[in-house]
């Protein structure tokens, strides 16, 4: 994986204090994933047999993992029958040396895309741009972060972290739109957006997106979106690359429809998306559009490891429906830039911390409250807790432990636990001083700095005691 930004996983503490002392970027997170949640919650109590619809999508994505070797052969022999040239890349370089190697074959000068997480994950614009082609974002969060020069703060909301107005002052500099009010609506700016991108469908040459699903049995690629811009991107250029992460891949239509059913509700609140698009192969001669060369690019990039690992695999059933992130109040309050990847949130810290090398993404496990309101959020049930305690115990593995080893030796010596809770009943029942004692170990430092310890409640004996007396006197 690669990152393209100044933010790193690396530096994850910093970068979350500091985006959690930004009240401007918390003020339209909680707008922006309350908004997101509400839709949702309205969404799911409409649904009828939700469970046994969550059930099967769950269903789906299980069996695209366990089977995914033979699937993904099947997928390759009917895209290829389909007319597709399928690609398959083993890490971040191969995929973008494929893509920039196609763009080059057919002389791209200009190229549009669709929102693609797994784009960004490989750093895909970047190489496009050296080859001397212009590059677009034409999905509409996209495009602004782009214009931005940020990466994507969030998976189908990229620009969550920007208000209208931030918007607009952004236009006004990078479309030269010198008149544009700060007040501008919504309408007016997506319209904007849509005149500056009109001209570029028009003049690709190439047309890269990703993929939400690959079905094995057709060796179709179905894109879901709402703006219309990926039908464009797909089927304006003479020449289209899909790039799937290698976990894209359900068995059947069937089950595409079951994850249909989910994903949509899920991510926005919505029964289905504006647009979904399902592509077998180039444009066929009876055809009145579509692309005349369609490529489909695999790609692993660590992905194969990670299903190696019984547990941590469950990670890769994440369709990146995002509502994990809009439930989460870690993301809530930091968003998205602070992780220093291109995934956030809850599931970004999971995927980045088994994508990235172990040494940048240390901190990522631990940026994690336990709450548990992602696991609860997830329609597929994925249990991101018990995943960020695997992970937690990954890096802490080899290292000694002091705030454990000295609970273990309390909990295995009564006198001494005696004593010393004692003594700490008797100094600072509220552990106030705690925080402040000199010498302290680094590990327990930064663990005290950072909470407030609940303070130390009386004895049982003693609280029986009272109890009893309390009684007597009653
Ligand atoms: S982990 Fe679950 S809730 Fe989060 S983005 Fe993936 S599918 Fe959605």
């Amino acid at each position: 994986m690669v990152l393209t930004s100044t933010f790193t996983p690396r530096n994850f503490r910093e970068q979350s204090e500091r985006a959690s002392h930004d009240a401007t970027l918390r003020a339209v997170l909680d707008h922006a994933t309350r908004y997101f949640m509400g839709k949702r919650g309205a969404a799911l109590e409409a649904f009828a047999d939700r469970d046994t619809h969550f059930a099967r999508a769950r269903s789906a994505r299980l069996t695209a993992l366990s089977r995914l070797p033979d699937l993904l052969e099947q997928l390759e022999r009917s895209a290829s029958a389909a007319g597709t040239k399928v690609h398959w890349a083993a890490d971040a370089a191969e995929g973008r040396a494929i893509v920039t190697g196609i763009a080059k074959g057919c002389g791209a000068k200009v190229v549009v895309k669709g929102k693609s997480m797994v784009t960004e994950e490989i750093a895909l614009n970047p190489a496009l741009e050296a080859t001397g082609a212009e590059v677009w974002e034409t999905d509409l969060g996209e495009f602004i972060v782009q214009l931005a020069g940020e990466p994507p703060s969030h998976i189908i909301a990229p620009c969550i972290h920007k208000s209208r107005a931030d918007v607009a002052a952004l236009f006004r500099e990078k479309l030269g739109l010198a008149d544009l009010s700060d007040s501008a609506s919504i309408p007016e700016l997506t319209l904007l957006a849509r005149r500056a991108l009109r001209e570029k469908f028009l003049a690709a040459d190439l047309g890269v997106t990703g993929v939400n699903m690959a079905v094995a049995e057709s060796g179709s690629v179905i894109l879901v979106e709402n703006e219309g811009n990926i039908r464009m991107s797909t089927t304006c250029p003479p020449v289209h690359v899909a790039v799937m992460s290698l976990e894209k891949v359900v068995a059947t239509l069937e089950d595409a429809a079951d994850l249909l059913r989910v994903l949509p509700r899920s991510a926005t609140g919505q029964k289905m998306s504006s647009y979904v698009s399902v592509l077998t192969g180039p444009r066929r001669a009876d055809e009145l559009d579509g692309a005349r060369e369609a490529h489909l690019v695999i790609l692993d990039n660590g992905r194969s490891e990670v299903l190696a690992d019984p547990v941590l695999r469950e990670a890769l059933l994440c369709f990146r429906c995002g509502a994990c992130l809009n439930s989460c109040p870690v993301y809530q309050t930091i968003g998205g830039h602070a992780y220093g990847s291109v995934y956030s949130g809850p599931i970004g810290a999971l995927l980045s911390s088994l994508l990235l090398p172990a040494e940048d993404t240390r901190d990522l496990p631990f940026g994690c409250t336990m709450c548990g309101a992602c696991k609860k959020t997830c329609p597929l049930g994925i249990d991101h807790p018990n995943l960020m305690l695997r992970l937690r115990e990954r890096v802490c593995a080899g290292k000694p432990h002091f705030i454990g080893a000295a609970h273990a030796f309390l909990a295995s010596h009564p006198l001494a636990y005696r004593l010393a809770v004692g003594a700490a009943r008797a100094v600072d029942p509220r552990l106030d001083l705690l925080p402040r004692l000199p010498g302290l170990p680094s590990g327990l430092a930064s663990f005290v700095e950072s909470r407030q310890p609940p303070g130390l409640k009386s004895s049982f004996s003693a609280q029986l005691r009272a109890g009893r007396k309390k009684q007597g006197g009653a």
